[in-house]
């Protein structure tokens, strides 16, 4: 009982009397009542307890704790009870919950005390009960271990915002001792953990920390300590407080800056109870001032006074002088100087390579001795000009020397005193610049040809130098003659007036953005034509993100244009014939679909897609018809479309849809390209199912009538024969009676003969008619079944022992696998039984035996198989053996007397029981027809 609740227990040996605790309770402001044993019976009760319980005492004694108290039934109060009792040990419960109105009511708690009072034999006579109501307390405690759990949430959850944010913060009580402190906080103080911060609580012990640790310096640069940190501040003057400190590490020299700010937080009654310190590492802002405050520094440098520059630039220019020299023979460049006589005075080191003599061995040497062949050419003329004074710049010359070479030559006369004494050679290799200018201009070529080809100009525009260059194309386009130059004033007064403002802006907003959007305008050339030009280029910025240069291409794009436009207006015409015929296709009721030469859906109609959606809900535009449709492979669909794309139209009549029940007449369509390709095939499909629906009616009709007076036919034969039989008989008795009279009496066995063939003859017929009756009962729907539960097992036994009477021949044995009742009309049931014995017999002439088998097929369901061993049906009879009238052709067959109407009844029969019927055969080897019905309950 213990485990009841969690807080429930026996009371330990009481001392008390039980008059003295009867007397306890009574007066106890609590209700109680008293129990006579052993069936609980309220013998008093106080009134707390009838206010507690809502009972008045008058409606409980006398009466036991279960007949008042049902609801406690399963709540383990009666097992206390009975404990009690038996044990004869009091037994206490604390917050004991109980379901005041059964499963779903509430639940109230008690607190209650079971007491057992003894007679003098020790024998427990009372049970006295005292018990408080908790239940607010239960629900009040329940709501706070709630909030308490819900705020302990809400921390973890603060808690580990805090522990994560790179920032680190501080909490420190009114003594100035911290008391939170999360994983950054630590870190930035050079703390492992925060646990390893919270060692040392006090600011003191905080301080010496920091100080063994760090050297800290202010804004400025000076040396600080922490009390002039944020908190310390916060914490003496209880205001908020910042403070930006610099963190030396002394160990590494590395240092960081903190930005702190501490805010005090104060009680209800306005005292300092909290401070709340942040703490910001800010190194990489503080790196990044510096850097600008030095840039600041060097441009300072450089704005040093001119007039310095020019002391330093004479006392540089006596060292350049000598460094010239130096120079000059390190240059890359040939250097000469001739006498006015044109002989060598000296040469550089390049010089000497080329002409390959040493300067000593040339000096004083005529220099035409020394270059064979210079006299009368370009070179030999300039420095007659440059002794007269002149300097002059030869481009691109061959050298004399080495005629490999080209040269971009200077011929400076040599000035001393204010005369010309000689004349300063200067040679530049450009011979890769030839060549490559060479290149240059074969490329240039073939741009321009392809430019033209592409009807491609570019240019490129100097803005600095404003300066405006143009390929030869461009000028073309342009309708400008190239020798005439361009600039950006020429080049907005061939845009087209209307277009100008629109340019100009565009050229302005490319210097805004930095960034060369495309664009279209159009050009007016001098001769009046209007073009138009696709403009796209690039800006280049220099180090300072000014820009300083455009290069772009401009593309006549006139004809594109004009094409496109054209384009765009025969598509839009296309579109709306399209439109037009996308609904005209959609509103027609024909299934119309088109697909692609790898059998994907093109285009599919409203009234195809609400088919084939019904089985394929997915997209079908692109899907394999296959994908859509795995059955379609070997139909006749199938077939027909893969022959439509050899370019043959098919009409195909009359195709059952493999999906549905429908009927269509498919027209396959090839889609012919220009080119005359077959590029997809259109089916149209039109639904004919109520044609042939009617269609086949008509014949089914036209079959009934034929059965019908086949029927008649059959009928009245078969009604004739037995009628004609009696009649004979009946015509023989009279004949004999009337003989009697005159002659010797009828024989009595003839007698009997003749009454027993007209009874063979009235029972055919009673059958016959019977037969009839139930045929037209079936077809007005009156058929009504007397449902009974039977016992299927005797049924068949019964059955089989009448059918038995009148059929000798054959042996009929029964296999009961299974035995259960039927609810059901059991004459009709044996009905079936009796046609289908009756057909096995008679359709089994040449063998005397029958088997009879009831089986369970599946749980609830039992099954009856006739097998005989007869002359079975042909494979092509079997869709219409059930069906009214019907009866096999064949010479074999009409040789059996029936009227085709015992299955036909069977069917109806075993259906109107929810059950089914079934047969498999095979010519001359026999037939065995199962019916299945609901079984009602088992043996
Ligand atoms: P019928 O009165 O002609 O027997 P049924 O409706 O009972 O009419 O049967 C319809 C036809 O099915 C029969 O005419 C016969 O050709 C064929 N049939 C029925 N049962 C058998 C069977 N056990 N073996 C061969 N043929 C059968």
């Amino acid at each position: 009982m213990q485990e009841l609740t969690a807080t429930s227990s026996p009371l330990k040996t009481q001392e008390i009397s039980a008059e003295e605790m009867k007397n306890f309770f009574m007066q106890a402001p609590a209700a109680m009542a008293i129990f006579s044993c052993p069936e609980f019976r309220y013998t008093s009760v106080n009134s707390f307890h009838e206010k507690l319980f809502g009972r008045k005492a008058s409606e409980l004694i006398g009466r036991t704790l279960r007949e008042v108290w049902p609801v406690l039934d399963g709540q383990s109060v009666f097992e206390i009870f009975e404990t009690v009792y038996k044990s004869g040990e009091p037994y206490r419960a604390d917050e004991f919950p109980v379901r005041t109105q059964g499963k779903s009511g509430r639940t109230s708690y008690y607190n209650f005390i079971l007491y057992p009072a003894k007679d003098e034999t020790g024998k427990v006579i009372n049970l006295m009960a005292h018990i408080y109501e908790v239940t607010a307390q239960v629900i009040a405690n329940k709501r706070i271990q709630e909030n308490n759990r819900q705020l302990n949430l809400a921390k973890e959850e603060l808690e580990i915002t805090f522990q994560n944010i790179p920032v680190g913060v501080y909490q420190f009580n009114n003594k100035g001792q911290i008391e939170y402190v999360n994983k950054k906080g630590a870190e930035l103080m050079g703390f492992s953990s925060p646990e390893e911060f919270l060692k040392a609580p006090d600011m003191a012990q905080i301080k010496e920390y920091v100080d063994k640790k760090f050297i800290l310096f202010d804004e400025s640069g000076n040396e600080t300590t922490t009390e002039k940190g944020s908190a310390f501040i916060t914490f003496k003057t209880g205001k908020r407080a910042e403070a930006l400190t610099r963190f030396l590490v002394k160990e590494t020299g590395n240092s960081f800056w903190i930005l702190s700010s501490s805010t005090p937080l104060y009680n209800e009654k306005g005292e300092l109870s909290h401070i709340l310190s942040i703490a910001t590492d800010i190194t990489r802002q503080k790196q990044a001032e510096q850097i600008i405050r030095e840039s600041g520094e060097r441009y300072k440098q450089l704005s040093v006074s001119i007039e310095d520059q020019v002391i330093q630039r004479t006392t540089d220019m006596l060292e350049i002088h000598n460094f010239l020299e130096q120079v000059i023979d390190a240059s890359d460049d040939f250097v000469a100087v001739l006498d006015k006589g044109l002989r060598v005075i000296t040469v550089n080191k390049k010089c000497e390579e080329v002409i390959k003599v040493e300067s000593r061995n040339v000096a004083g040497k005529y220099i035409f001795d020394i270059l064979h062949g210079g006299e009368g050419t370009a070179q030999h003329e300039s420095m007659l000009k440059a002794l007269e004074g002149e300097t002059v710049r030869l481009e691109k010359t061959r050298s004399i020397a080495s005629p490999e070479v080209f040269t971009d030559m200077y011929f400076i006369p040599l000035i001393l005193k204010n005369k010309v004494e000689g004349v300063i050679l200067l040679a530049k290799d450009v011979t890769d610049v030839v060549a490559t200018g060479l290149e240059l201009e074969k490329s240039n070529k073939q741009l321009n040809e392809a430019q033209q080809v592409a009807q491609l100009g570019s240019w490129e525009w100097d803005v600095v130098n404003d300066k405006l260059t143009w390929s030869q194309n461009m000028y073309h386009i342009c309708g400008l003659n190239p020798d005439d130059g361009v600039d950006y004033e020429k080049f907005i007064f061939c845009v087209h007036p209307d277009d100008r403002e629109m340019v100009e802006k565009h050229v302005l907003s490319s210097f805004e953005k930095k960034k060369f959007n495309d664009y279209y305008h159009r050009i007016l050339t001098p001769s009046g034509e209007v073009k138009t030009l696709h403009g796209r280029g690039d800006v280049i910025l220099n180090d300072e993100g000014i820009v300083i240069k455009m290069l772009g291409t401009g593309q006549e794009v006139t004809e594109e244009r004009r094409v496109r436009e054209k384009l765009i207006e025969s598509n839009e015409v296309l579109e709306e014939r399209n439109q037009f015929v996308e609904k005209l296709l959609d509103s027609s009721l024909d299934l119309i679909t088109v697909v692609d030469k790898e059998l994907r859906f093109i285009a599919v109609n409203k009234k195809a897609e609400s088919i084939i959606t019904a089985y394929y809900p997915g997209e079908l535009i692109g899907r394999k018809i296959t994908e859509v449709n795995p059955r379609l492979h070997e139909t006749q669909y199938y077939e027909d479309l893969l022959k439509a794309f050899d370019g043959t139209v098919i009409i195909r009549d009359k195709e059952k849809s493999p999906m549905t029940d429908q009927y269509y007449e498919h027209n396959y369509v090839p889609l012919q390209n220009s080119s005359g390709e077959v590029y997809a095939v259109m089916t149209i499909s039109h639904d004919i199912t109520e044609s042939v629906r009617q269609l086949e009616q008509l014949k089914k009709l036209a079959e009934s009538d034929k059965l019908k007076s086949d029927f008649i036919k059959m009928a009245s034969h078969e009604l004739k024969t037995p009628v004609t039989s009696i009649k004979g008989y009946v015509q023989l008795l009279l004949s004999a009676l009337h003989k009697n009279e005159e002659e010797k009496p009828l024989s009595p066995s003839l007698i009997k003969l003749s009454l027993v063939s007209i009874d063979k003859q009235i029972s055919r017929l009673t059958r016959l008619l019977s037969e009839l009756l139930d045929l037209s009962k079936i077809e007005t729907g009156k058929l009504e079944l007397n449902k009974e539960v039977f016992h299927l097992n005797e049924l068949v036994i019964e059955t089989v022992q009448d059918v038995l009477y009148s059929h000798t021949k054959h042996a009929i044995n029964i296999f009961h696998d299974f035995g259960c009742n039927i609810y059901g009309d059991k004459d009709r049931i044996g009905q079936v039984l009796i046609n289908l014995l009756t057909n096995a017999i008679k359709y089994s002439p040449d063998s005397d035996k029958v088997e009879v088998w009831i089986k369970q097929t599946e749980k609830g369901k039992v099954s009856i198989s006739i097998k005989d061993f007869g002359i079975g049906i042909s494979q092509k009879y079997h869709s219409k053996i059930f069906e009214r009238f019907y009866r096999v052709e064949g010479k074999t067959e009409q040789t059996f007397p029936g009227f085709g109407i015992g299955l036909f009844l069977a069917k109806e029969i075993v259906e109107q029981h929810e059950g089914s019927i079934s047969f498999t055969s095979k010519k001359n080897k026999g037939s065995e027809f199962t019916f299945t019905l609901p079984v009602a309950s088992l043996d």
